[in-house]
């Protein structure tokens, strides 16, 4: 018999319960899944960093902290934590990344806000640029920002994606270590950020980086608050040379109310909501995890700790 902790919410327990179970079920484990168990006694512990469990020095026997979340920079340096810790790669969460970053593009290629929010009267000519006149440059080329980066390419955007390690994706041009950086940003019309939170990645968009792109140039960031130096991205937009900044993630969430994005007219601010992990598709990769785990294979997603992610 194995013993699941679930250690989250308690709003996502609900959610997440039934799920579970109908995953756990149809991967034929032999388990109970609860709340609460003696620590020694935890198997595997379905993990969120705000749920109950901090310290987990007690849980000597367990075999892996499964994360309820894509990002783990809020784990990773819990010097409590030496189990292996996996990280959620669900596609359902995939799909609601592509449809976000999808919508949020095509609204700032196609210059929706300027035809149907900002109605004048007047008669504006011009059609926008076809999508393979507009260089799009995805950084951080992993679960999600690969399926955006091809989401892109399908509609025919010139799509140049970046990662820490060398990578092939079809009909994305992909570029890798600090030369990959500046070839990907140079003239640059929009930039997606789907990097994770590392000491390597903080700041990667400065007043240097922010100072490659093409003139009018829009940033979309789903990724995290520290990818971006805050001062340099409002100098950049007061000074024109950025048009816009989507911003769904902050240094500090909920954004507090004073902090300038909020007011700023180039900058749209989304609650973190550009997309999240989801209950039924998620409780498949845990029950395959836990599968794996009991039959002595590799661990899929696992993270590694050194590089933060
Ligand atoms: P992955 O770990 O699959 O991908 C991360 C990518 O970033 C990889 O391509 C990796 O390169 C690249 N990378 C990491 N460090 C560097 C570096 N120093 N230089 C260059 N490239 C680097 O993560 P996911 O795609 O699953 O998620 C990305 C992030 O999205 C998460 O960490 C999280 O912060 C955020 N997120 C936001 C959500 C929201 O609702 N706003 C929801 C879910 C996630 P390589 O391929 O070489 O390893």
């Amino acid at each position: 018999m194995i013993n699941i902790l679930f250690s989250a919410q308690p709003a996502r327990w609900e959610e997440f319960r039934p799920h579970l179970h109908t995953a756990f079920d149809k991967a034929g484990l032999d388990y109970t899944l609860a709340t609460e168990f003696p620590p020694e006694q935890v198997d595997y512990i379905v993990y969120a960093p705000n749920g109950p469990v901090t310290d987990l020095s007690p849980y000597t026997n367990t075999k892996a902290v499964l994360s309820l979340w894509a990002g783990v920079e809020s784990i990773v340096d819990n010097k409590t934590l030496t189990q292996p810790l996996c990280r959620m790669v669900d596609h359902g969460l995939t799909e609601g990344m592509v449809e976000w970053v999808t919508g949020h593009t095509l609204r700032h290629h196609l210059g929706i806000d300027r035809h149907i929010l900002g109605q004048t009267g007047e008669w504006l000519e011009g059609a926008p640029p076809l999508a393979r006149e507009r260089k799009v440059c995805v950084l951080g080329l992993g679960a999600l920002g690969t399926a955006c980066a091809q989401q892109l390419a399908a509609l025919n955007f010139d799509v140049h994606g970046w990662s820490r390690r060398e990578k092939s994706v079809r009909g994305v041009a992909c570029h890798h270590g600090d030369t990959g950086l500046s070839t990907s940003l140079t003239d640059a019309d929009v930039i997606i950020l789907l990097l994770p939170d590392t000491p390597a990645t903080a700041n990667i968009i400065n007043a240097e980086t922010l100072g490659l792109l093409a003139t009018g140039a829009v940033i979309i960031n789903p990724g995290r608050g520290p990818l971006i130096d805050d001062d340099a991205l409002i100098q950049a937009l007061d000074h024109g040379t950025l048009n816009h900044a989507t911003l769904d993630v902050f240094r500090i969430e909920p954004l507090p109310s004073e902090h300038p994005f909020w007011a700023h007219p180039k900058v749209t601010v989304t609650p973190h909501i550009a997309s999240e992990t989801r209950p039924s598709s998620a409780s498949e990769v845990i029950a395959e995890n836990i599968r794996r785990g009991e039959a002595g294979e590799p661990f899929l997603h696992l993270v590694d700790r050194d590089a933060g992610y």
